[in-house]
């Protein structure tokens, strides 16, 4: 049995405002209050995990501890099956320290060999950690195919070169509304909602 959100308080331990607010709309309705990281004045943990998973448990655990309040913390990122999963938990960090996307994006391209499988998939981990230690975590995915030429100029990250299953735009191009309801986040939240929040 998942255990549910039944609090006052919930932390959304992520440094990123623009990500506290997205996450602080789609919880509105079940959460009376709303703390990011910085209020409650937590350090950001090394994200030591092998798995989307382990990051996202460790980042949620942390705030909880640290907080006294149920927190809740994500990971994500682009894996790429024929590339043995990279850039996977790593996405992030291919764009190195000036966030630079288009070199990361060239990255992907430039190891993908000639013919080899364009079959990709995001994911989103989804870490609910109490103060006691329990945690629930949910993984969301949306799978689709890498593009070369890169596409479009909308979203962030690898958006331009991922155009998901069943769409002919890359989530680069795309409405940001129609990637929002077929996002890796979205189908996280969505399964995160049904087990701890209704
Ligand atoms: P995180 O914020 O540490 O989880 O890092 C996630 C990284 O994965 C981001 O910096 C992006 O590179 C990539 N990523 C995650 N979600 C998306 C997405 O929806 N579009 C494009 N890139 C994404």
């Amino acid at each position: 049995m998942a255990r549910r959100f039944k609090d006052d308080t919930l932390v959304i331990a992520s440094h990123n405002a623009g990500k506290v607010r997205e996450i602080a709309e789609l919880l509105r309705p079940y959460v009376p209050a709303f703390r990011s990281a910085a209020e409650a004045r937590l350090p950001e943990p090394e994200e030591t995990g092998t798995t989307f998973r382990a990051n996202a448990e460790l980042k949620a655990l942390a705030a909880a501890r640290g907080s006294g309040h149920v927190a809740l913390a994500d990971d994500s990122g682009l894996v790429v099956p024929a590339l043995g999963g990279d850039p996977g938990i790593y996405s992030a960090r291919w764009a190195g320290p000036s966030k630079d996307f288009g070199m990361a994006m060239e990255h992907v391209h430039a190891r993908l060999a000639p013919g080899a499988d364009p079959g990709a998939h995001f994911v989103c981990a989804l870490t609910l950690a109490w103060p006691d230690g329990h945690v629930e975590t949910v993984e969301g995915k949306v799978h689709g195919v890498l593009v070369w030429p890169p596409r479009g100029d909308r979203g962030f990250g690898y958006d331009p070169m991922f155009q998901p299953e069943g769409s002919a735009e890359t989530f680069g191009e795309m409405d940001p509304d129609a990637k929002h309801r077929i996002s890796h986040r979205a189908d996280a939240f969505r399964q995160l909602v049904e087990r701890c929040f209704r």
